[in-house]
């Protein structure tokens, strides 16, 4: 499927690895400009290799303050991809209070704090924008060892849905993307081992994980203006 976003701003955060990479390049290709926004500059600095004229801003999304500063100056943003996050995994009777805390700052937190800085700007400009949580299989169906990640990304789900509500009239659209596993670093995580994955993939018809292009094609459909 070809998608066309010349002229159109996209700003994609968790670009450094995974999806959000994959994004980015996906995005660029399709004609966007596109400010890449992650915690390593390591990370960044290797896509901007990759994709040349790409912004980037490195930032801990976990800071509120932080990312306020980062993004202050970042203008206009016509399609705004919220898909950094965690994953801690830890059996329910071991979850700590730093898993809560980074999950949510980051999961459920950061995603409604970039997307204010975002929406006010479109709403100032008078534009139309849309805008794409990424979220999770997770947020609807209980996994073992993943109480953190189900939570924020139930919540995710909710959040996304009142941001619907009350953008829509303002002409921006919003909406989730709930992919099952994708083999990236967090997918390789929880789901590396074959006795875990088997009953996880028996019950996917193509009977795989997804790869990050296949994601791609579902993400794709979204976020087209
Ligand atoms: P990865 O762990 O591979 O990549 C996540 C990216 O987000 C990394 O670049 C990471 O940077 C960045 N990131 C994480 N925390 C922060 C932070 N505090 N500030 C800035 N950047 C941050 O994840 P995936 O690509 O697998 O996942 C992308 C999205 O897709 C997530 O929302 C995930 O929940 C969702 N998803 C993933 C699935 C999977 O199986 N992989 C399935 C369903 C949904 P760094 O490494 O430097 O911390």
């Amino acid at each position: 499927m070809e998608i066309n976003f010349s002229g159109r701003t996209a700003l994609v955060t968790g670009a450094g690895k995974g999806i959000g990479r994959e994004t980015v390049k996906a995005l660029q290709s399709g004609g966007a400009q596109v400010i890449a926004v992650s915690r390593t500059r390591a990370d960044l600095d290797s896509l901007a290799l990759e994709c040349p004229g790409i912004k980037t801003i490195c930032v801990d999304l976990a800071s509120w303050d932080e990312t306020e500063e980062a993004l202050k100056d970042i203008g206009a943003v016509d399609l705004l991809v919220n898909n950094a996050a965690v994953a801690v995994l830890q059996p329910f009777l071991e979850v700590t209070q730093d898993a809560w805390d980074r999950s949510l700052d980051v999961n459920v937190k950061a995603v409604a704090h970039v997307s204010q800085i975002v929406a006010r700007e479109m709403i100032k400009r008078g534009s139309h924008g849309s805008i794409v949580n990424i979220s999770s299989q997770a947020s609807m169906c209980a996994l073992q060892n993943h109480t953190v990640y189900c939570a924020t990304k139930g919540a995710l789900d909710m959040l996304t849905k009142v941001m619907a509500l009350e953008l829509g009239p303002k002409k921006i659209r919003v909406n989730a993307v709930n992919p099952t596993v994708v083999m990236t670093d967090m997918g390789r995580l929880g789901w590396s081992d074959p006795q875990k994955a088997a009953p996880m993939k028996s019950r996917i018809p193509l009977g795989r994980f997804a790869g990050v292009g296949l994601s791609l094609v579902h993400l794709s459909f979204e976020i087209n203006l």
